[in-house]
């Protein structure tokens, strides 16, 4: 079986199965064998259920008494119960349309029930749990096991059987790396590492098989980005761009003084488009440290030239913050430099109405989402393109937005949070520059985390903010309500806070399911402050500015990765008064408190992702990503920062002996082959 093959050859792979697999991406047998767990699950010791591990995975050994009874719902579901007796308390247990377990469980027999547990009413509930003989789960409980993204129709045990067939039937090529690196690094062979990453005999394994993958990543991609250093230095710097003195007369009009670091990422990016070669910077600040008032002056400087100028937003409602922003300051300080918006909701109309804008103008700013590359959009005369929170994006829609120009420069955006050091290894094609500092008039956000029994003080506080002219962020987990998760939802909530407020307040909902003009008019509402309190999903993470905004409070913050919580957190504090941030723990796991209360110590974004990955489980240490900046299949910048220091260490090795690979044209395909499997950023 060859690695191309398509995943048909494989023996029961037919053609709605072969259908399901391309839906996740998977084609070829290499696709499959490249198809890594998403997590591993261990099965734990039972235990006795009790407030502590309830919301939580555990297993329970109990004693069935008497038969299982079906019954069913209002909505049709067929719902076969039991009680299951531990050694103190009992947890009810229920299945739904799983009627054929009825004639398996034995009265009087003790089994194994794995699954969450949630306390209802005082009593122990546990739904659709995995049950199992405890002999069973004994053996069991020896291995580990992968847990694959799934998609509706193909099972997790499907996958790893499809798995373990490709596994069995396919030869690994294990010469990939040059040999003296082999024998330095000393890692298992790569189909031994692909293999155990899999299947695992144990944690053990299954460490040593992440280490070589995640180094073979970082190796490769290290070797990439490095190898285009080399090809990207010599493009003329072909436009006329100048330092113009209305950029500065703006500047000093602005009504607040630049950082210094905003100062120096400016004269950076200056010294690139009036230098002598077209360049790449990335531009790294974490949240509110200001960086779209640089990029702005940026592209003032390049239109105030004659040229123009875009920027490429992720989502419409921070296109449209851009331009309305951009507008402002382009009206009230008299600028005659035209400003375009480009978003997927606008007319056709409209969309005319802005190409025509563009077209008539040789110089202006340009700003949009995804609609500025799309296809049949054409700018004539663009120097300088930026992409603004840059890993929403892809590398092919950052290509596609330069390729809409002659060889602009570039200009990435991002907020976050890494080491200066680890910015350059990780992307040797671009100069790098680091706002670190906040704008001076910024009081550090405070933050607590409570439980269930303050919400009635969260809420007094609430009120009082807005009583003083400021407005809120209320963030929940969910859109609407859910059968399986009992998590606050955005459209419930909302409804429930007007009553606890007696209508006094303005309370808009914002979430992914709404129209993008919805979600325009919302955000445009709470901007001008038409809505005291904004209830929402996580779609307010990126990028928006709210300065009057002074609380975020987030529900069921146990929910969220803390890289998450700290972007969310980020929309606060953006102006001159004091900012809160509100976490709402709901979990009664011990870890979960210890976990959210290193957003307590540190506003520092790297500093919590990392005292998170410290506190998670082996089986945890899997399935969470960090950063979203790099999707790596394996490798983790955070997690394997040691593999990252030796794959650039190497990386540098090998090119300095052979800075085109000329002499190493096996790893030069191996490097092919590895970046059209990858789909990652840069
Ligand atoms: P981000 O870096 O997260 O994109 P923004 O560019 O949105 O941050 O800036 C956040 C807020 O800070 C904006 O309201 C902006 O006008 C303001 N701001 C930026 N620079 C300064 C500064 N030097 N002094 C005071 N306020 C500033
Ligand atoms: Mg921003």
């Amino acid at each position: 079986m060859e690695l191309l093959s398509p995943i048909d050859t494989i023996k029961g792979v037919g053609e709605k199965t072969t259908k399901l697999f391309n839906k996740l991406g998977v084609y070829t047998i290499e696709d499959i064998l490249l198809f890594f767990p998403r997590t591993y699950l261990v099965y734990p010791d039972p235990v006795e259920p009790d407030k502590d591990n309830v919301n939580a995975n555990i297993a329970i050994s109990a004693r069935i008494k008497s038969a299982p009874k079906i019954f069913r719902t209002k909505n049709r579901l067929d719902v076969l119960q039991a009680t299951a007796f531990c050694e103190n308390t009992s947890v009810d247990i229920a299945w739904f349309n799983s009627n054929y377990l009825k004639s398996n469980i034995e009265p009087g027999k003790v089994y194994i029930f794995y699954g969450k547990t949630v306390l209802n009413n005082g009593r122990f509930k546990m739904t659709q749990p995995l049950i199992f003989e405890p002999e069973k789960y004994l053996e069991i409980q020896k291995t580990v096991q992968p847990i694959y993204h799934l998609t509706k129709g193909l099972s997790n045990n499907a996958i790893s059987k499809v798995v373990r067939e490709a596994l069995g039937r396919c030869k690994i090529d294990d010469n990939r790396l040059p040999k003296e690196l082999e024998d330095k690094r000393d890692f298992i062979s790569y189909s031994k590492a692909i293999q155990a990453y899999h299947f695992p005999e144990n944690f053990d394994e299954l460490v040593k098989a992440r280490k070589r993958l995640a180094y073979e990543e970082l190796f490769f991609f290290i070797l990439n980005s490095r190898l285009q250093e080399e090809g990207n230095v010599s493009y003329p710097n072909n436009f006329k761009i100048i330092h113009h003195n209305k950029t500065d007369e703006f500047q000093s009009s602005l009504g607040f003084e630049l950082t210094e670091d905003q100062n120096k990422v400016l004269s950076d990016i200056r010294e690139d488009i009036t230098g002598k070669y077209v360049t790449q910077r990335l531009i790294q600040g974490d949240v509110g440290s200001g960086k779209t008032i640089v990029a702005f002056l940026a592209m003032l400087d390049v239109a105030l030239s004659g040229y123009q100028a875009a920027i490429m937003a992720p989502t419409e409602v921070l296109a449209k913050q851009h331009y309305n922003g951009f507008l402002q300051w382009t009206k009230e300080h008299g600028l005659d430099i035209p400003v375009a918006l480009f978003t997927g909701s606008m007319k056709v109309s409209e969309k005319k109405a802005m190409q025509k804008l563009v077209d008539e103008n040789e110089s202006c700013i340009i700003v949009g989402t995804h609609a500025l590359i799309s296809d049949g959009r054409e700018f004539n005369n663009l120097a300088l393109v930026i992409t603004d929170e840059q890993h929403r994006f892809g590398v092919q829609q950052r290509d596609k937005l330069s390729s809409k120009g002659e060889r602009p420069h570039i200009i990435v955006m991002s907020a976050t949070p890494i080491p200066r050091t680890l910015a350059m290894i990780l992307y040797g094609n671009m100069h790098v520059s680091i706002i670190k500092t906040m704008p001076a008039n910024r009081l550090p956000i405070k933050t607590c985390v409570i439980k269930e029994g303050m919400r009635k003080t969260a809420y007094k506080f609430v009120s009082d903010e807005v009583e003083k002219g400021h407005q809120a962020y209320i963030i929940c987990p969910l859109v609407e309500a859910s059968e399986t998760t009992e998590a606050q939802n955005v459209t419930d909530y909302s409804k429930k806070l007007k009553e606890v407020f007696k209508d006094k307040y303005s309370i808009g909902v914002l979430h992914g399911k709404m129209k993008p003009a919805e979600k325009n008019e919302i955000m445009a509402d709470f901007a001008n402050k038409n809505i005291d309190i904004l209830v929402s999903t996580t779609v307010v993470e990126v990028g928006v500015n709210v300065p009057n905004a002074t609380v975020m409070m987030i529900e069921n913050a146990n929910r969220f990765g803390l890289a998450a919580l700290h972007q969310l957190r980020g929309r606060v504090g953006r102006g001159d008064a004091q900012s809160y941030c509100i976490l709402m723990n709901a979990s009664s796991d011990g870890n979960e408190s210890k976990r959210l209360n290193i957003m307590l110590k540190s506003n520092d974004g790297f500093y919590i992702a990392r005292e998170d990955l410290k506190l998670r489980g082996p089986g945890d240490m899997f399935g969470v990503r960090q950063s979203g900046e790099f999707s790596f299949k394996v490798a983790d910048i955070y997690q394997d920062a040691d593999e990252l220091e030796m794959a650039s260490e190497d990386a540098s090795y090998i090119l300095e002996k052979d800075p085109n690979l000329e002499n190493h044209l096996e790893l030069r395909s191996t490097l092919n082959s590895f970046l059209t499997n990858q789909f990652y950023v840069l």
